[in-house]
């Protein structure tokens, strides 16, 4: 018996895509490209993300206005005034915005600015911030916790859609192993598994799976032939000097050259990139 999948219909076999914009949706045979800074420090530094994703036809710039820090001491997110920024520049050059909710209190607050609420690997168990975005109609990722099992992450969706929220993408960002001559470790296997067991559209965030620049477009083609519906990637216009995560960041300057090499990906698969 011939058990080899037919890699002509793994895009939308057991996937059902999430409408973000009446024109866009993820989880198609187009996957998505979901760029910018770790966090959102500046007007002109968002702007110039969110020019250099708009040029390379991206959809969704990403950055977070909350940020969940292992550290008290470190950078802890613009707040409000991120949002604010995020949305600003976003709006200039026709894109959506994904960004975090770290906290019950936020949720209305971001879904107000945000086109997709994004939800943190440590957060992935907070059942009352899960119950707060299932309440809402807004598309949520799922970051999967770099502790959990593939299981609980899929449990916690349920949480999302048990309040009615079915607009749900999960994220994989990597997972603690022994290794640790990378952040994390990109779990190839959760994203080829998520997308047979779930409905859900399945991202891959190849920057905080390796915690090196020079390695995320590696990770980024491997997440893309296991089958990742989307990639959110970490790019900034100076990463030396970035105030969170600029070790794994890409520079902007690199954006048509990863764009280029993801199309070729999913050119395989009879899919397109951006
Ligand atoms: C992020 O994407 O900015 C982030 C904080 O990621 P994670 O929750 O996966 O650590
Ligand atoms: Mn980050």
């Amino acid at each position: 018996m011939n058990r080899l999948p037919n890699i002509q219909s793994l895009p939308t076999e057991a996937t059902k895509p999430v409408t973000i914009t009446p024109d866009f949706a993820v989880g198609s045979s187009n996957v998505v490209l979901m760029a910018g800074p770790c966090s959102v420090e500046s007007y002109a530094q968002a702007r110039a993300a969110a020019e250099a994703v708009a040029r390379v036809g991206g959809r969704v710039l990403r950055g977070g206005a909350f940020k969940p820090r292992t550290s008290p001491d470190s950078f802890q997110g613009l707040g409000e005034q991120g949002l604010e920024i995020l949305r600003d520049v976003a709006d200039e050059f026709g894109l959506l915005v994904i960004t975090e909710a770290l906290a019950v209190e936020h949720v209305p607050l971001v879904a107000r600015y945000a086109d997709i609420i994004q939800l943190g690997s440590r957060n992935m168990q907070h059942y009352p911030l899960l119950w707060a975005v299932g309440e809402l109609q807004k598309p949520v990722l799922l970051k999967r916790g770099f502790m959990s099992t593939v299981e609980e992450w899929l449990k916690a969706a349920e949480h999302i859609s048990s309040r009615g929220n079915h607009n749900i993408m999960l994220c994989e960002r990597g997972i603690r192993t022994f290794e640790t001559a990378t952040r994390n470790t990109l779990d190839t296997n959760a994203i080829a598994l998520a997308r047979q067991l779930s409905p859900y559209p399945v991202i891959a965030d190849p920057s905080h799976a390796t915690g090196r620049a020079d390695l995320v477009l590696s990770a980024a083609r491997a997440a893309l032939a296991a089958g990742a519906d989307g990639l959110l990637v970490e790019f900034h216009p100076d990463p030396d000097h970035a105030l969170s995560d600029g070790e794994q960041s890409l520079p902007l300057s690199a954006l048509p050259h990863f764009v280029a090499e993801m199309g070729k990906i999913t050119a395989v698969f009879n899919r397109s990139f951006t």
